[in-house]
């Protein structure tokens, strides 16, 4: 079934359905198979199917009382007893169905057809007729599939149970139970630590399972994994408090996401520190010393990075929380009352790892971390600023915040609230296909995600603002947004770190002025140090928080009831759900999409194949608006057609690409927005180049802005 391996959980479901709808049809022809009514029997197909496709749940009356409905009990120690295979026979369940109406009825159900079923492993119906001696399938023809549909859609144990029972009736060698199916371990060996359910993977658990995985080159020049970590809290349900702290992991050179070292699940944060850690800081200490050995090559693990909120980085340094006096983690400054604790000061002399350990500033200390004991922790070094929690969700929420629900001289009006939002949300159907949330009203703010905060930030935000905004307070936001710009960008943040810092420094000075001086609390505070993480990390997306949140999401899915959820999420990870995935890139996959006749096809390019969609390794590019937008060799404009010629080994590739013809800078202070790519276009010139679709194309957001267009390069593509 290696074939499956490169289809989407789309067409694997299809697959699966297709079988399932196949199988159904088999058995409603049991009980009629001297009469020959195929077109019945296609429409009952096309009923059941359309219950399976929508993800409801089949309710088959079994006749086999063992099979009966099976709750998804992970704590129940009775095993179901396979189906009595014996009493089921080929001839008894009916193989003469019409296998081409079935098909045809399915895919009707689909809205697809059959043809565009790439690599779909579908027998002939010559092969698929029951000849009486025996089934012709392979068990791994269903078994693969439906164990990776169960997983890749977190179907429950008991939706999965139903399914076999219909299914046994035409495959008797499948399991009756969805624990079989999905080989899920009986005994789950938690432990009560630090107050709570605790289970521990290991690091290299993961390595050995990433490794093998990863012939990325990246792997064959280096010696070294970095492991960055991350630690925090997210409460697992609505009704009560319990939380999920598990311990992630990623490793930077193999450009993996997330995995989960240790989960620990309980009514607070761990109760001890010690114990929690223990189990982690022993390994690591492990690994540092002697190195992983993985086919005759031995990696030098180090520890890369904890990167947490600064809740979660007081809780593991064992400081002052951030509304603390002597909170900030990179300077030496006690801070002031101005109704809360405020650090105004933005050039405080720095604290060092080596003060840190030595406890230089006892203020600043409530206790000695265990993290100390690792044998290479930089305690302030390698506690990076994240900026999604830091920026995102801190300040420009804080932002947000002022501007709707601020005291007079920062609140905006009603009309200017309108005003911004009814511009967000006309961007909608400019927003580039990478970008998971499309802009929406102002006012919702405080419902908004990090990466909508993002978006707002570096592509819409100065846009929207602009004119609408005073420009004292317009021209604040945009030191912001082009200083996190500059540090977020591969190709421009060494040669502008100084600069970043410099403008860092003055957006938060001006931020106090324009927004009161008690407005300098520790997010607006630690703004200026994030350069330094850039010296030490390079670009900041590096360390953000950005993947490790999304993978939490997924864990917290995993849990579907409430009794030992530590032991569930373990279940579920130990069956493949939320498994690390290495950056696949498309190289096996069609690249080029929905096929056209339309143009425009210059001459020289008579016998190339058209078509409106690109899937590259780094980006999407496509003819419809919000992908449509370029800089190709310094050029701005729009792509109006991709060409392909098939040649023998060969596969030449170029979009059709029409220039704008008027380009002015979008602003000019605190820089010239040309010098970040970013302008302001308008007309395009009517004629079309051909170019070579290759690396020194950048992607960009094209905007709506008064009647022409702000150009934006992306940065994002995740
Ligand atoms: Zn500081």
């Amino acid at each position: 079934m290696s074939e499956f391996k490169f289809c989407s959980n789309r067409t694997k479901r299809r697959r699966v359905a297709a079988e399932v709808a196949k199988i159904i049809t088999d058995v409603e022809n049991d009980s009629a198979l001297a009469i020959a009514h195929s077109s019945s029997a296609a429409t009952a197909v096309n009923d059941s199917s359309t219950h399976l496709l929508e993800g409801d749940l089949v309710d088959v009356k079994s006749n086999d009382s063992k099979v009966s409905h099976f709750s998804d009990d992970d704590t129940s120690s009775e095993v179901i007893s396979p189906v009595a295979t014996s009493d089921i026979t080929c001839s008894d369940i009916g193989f003469n169905t019409n296998v081409e109406n079935v098909n045809a009825a399915v895919s009707d159900l689909s809205g697809e057809t059959w043809e565009e079923c790439e690599g779909w492993n579908c027998r002939p119906v010559s092969e698929c007729e029951d000849d009486g001696s025996g089934d012709s399938y392979d068990d791994d023809d269903v078994f693969e599939p439906l164990a990776s549909w169960a997983v890749a859609d977190n179907i429950a144990h008991a939706s999965v149970n139903r399914l076999l029972a219909i299914l046994k009736k035409r495959i008797p060698e499948l399991p009756a139970d969805a624990r079989t199916l999905l080989q899920t371990r009986r005994n789950v060996a938690t432990k009560v630590v630090a107050g709570g359910e605790y289970y521990y993977f290991g690091i290299k658990y993961w390595l050995q399972i990433l490794l093998n995985c990863n012939n990325s080159e990246a792997l064959l020049y280096s010696d070294t994994l970095h492991l960055n970590i991350n630690i925090d809290g997210i409460p697992l349900f609505n009704s009560s408090n319990v939380s999920l702290w598990p311990i992630l992991g990623l490793i930077r050179e193999v450009n993996s996401s997330p995995f989960p070292i240790a989960i620990f699940c309980s009514k607070s944060k761990p109760s001890s520190l010690d114990e929690y850690l223990h189990d982690y800081i022993t390994e690591m200490n492990e690994l540092i010393n002697t190195g992983f050995g993985h086919e005759e090559k031995i990696y030098h693990v180090t520890l890369g990075a904890v990167i947490c909120d600064a809740p979660a980085r007081a809780f593991l340094k064992c400081i002052k929380t951030h509304s603390g006096y002597d909170s900030c983690e990179r300077c030496l400054q006690s801070g002031e009352w101005c109704n809360k604790v405020i650090l105004p000061s933005v050039s405080a002399p720095l604290r060092t790892d080596a003060s840190f350990i030595s406890q230089q500033d006892p203020k600043h200390h409530v206790g000695k971390s265990p993290l100390l004991k690792l044998a290479d922790c930089r305690m302030v070094s390698g506690f990076p600023l994240d900026y999604m929690h830091l920026v995102c969700l801190g300040v420009v929420r804080r932002l947000m915040h002022l501007w709707i629900n601020g005291t007079r001289d920062c609140k905006l009006s009603q009309t200017q609230v309108a005003l911004i939002s009814e511009h967000l949300v006309s961007m909608k159907r400019y927003i580039p296909r990478e970008f998971a949330r499309r802009p929406r009203s102002l006012s919702e703010y405080k419902q908004w995600k990090a990466t909508e905060l993002r978006l707002f930030l570096l592509y819409v935000g100065p846009v929207c603002l602009k004119g609408v905004l005073s420009s004292e307070k317009y021209s604040n936001f945009l030191d912001l947004s082009v200083a996190m710009r500059l540090l977020l960008s591969p190709q421009l943040h060494q040669h502008y770190l100084s600069y970043s810092e410099q403008l860092l420094q003055y957006f938060v000075s001006q931020f106090g002025s324009l927004y009161g001086k008690d407005q300098l609390v520790y997010n607006v505070h630690s703004l200026v140090h994030l350069p330094d993480d850039v010296r030490n990390y390079g670009i900041l997306d590096n360390v953000s928080a950005f993947p490790f949140e999304s993978y939490l999401g997924r864990l917290k899915k995993l849990v579907r009831r409430p009794q030992m959820p530590c032991a569930q999420i373990v279940r579920r990870v130990q069956e493949g759900s939320c498994q690390p995935t290495v950056n696949e890139t498309n190289r096996d996959k069609e690249p080029f999409k929905r096929p056209h006749m339309e143009g425009p096809l210059p001459v020289a390019y008579f016998s190339f194949l058209q078509y409106k969609q690109y899937f590259g390794d780094e980006y999407f590019v496509s003819t419809g608006d919000g992908d449509n937008c370029c800089i190709i060799e310094g050029k701005v404009g729009i792509v109006k057609n991709i060409l392909v010629n098939r040649g023998v080994g060969s596969l030449d590739a170029f979009v059709v690409f029409e220039e704008f013809e008027n380009k002015i800078s979008f602003f000019t202070d605190p820089l010239d927005s040309q010098l970040l790519s970013i302008c302001v276009v308008d007309k395009l010139s009517g004629f079309h180049k051909v170019m070579p679709i290759s690396h020194n194309l950048t992607k960009c957001l094209l905007l709506p802005f008064k009647s022409r267009f702000v150009v934006i390069p992306q940065m994002h593509y995740s």
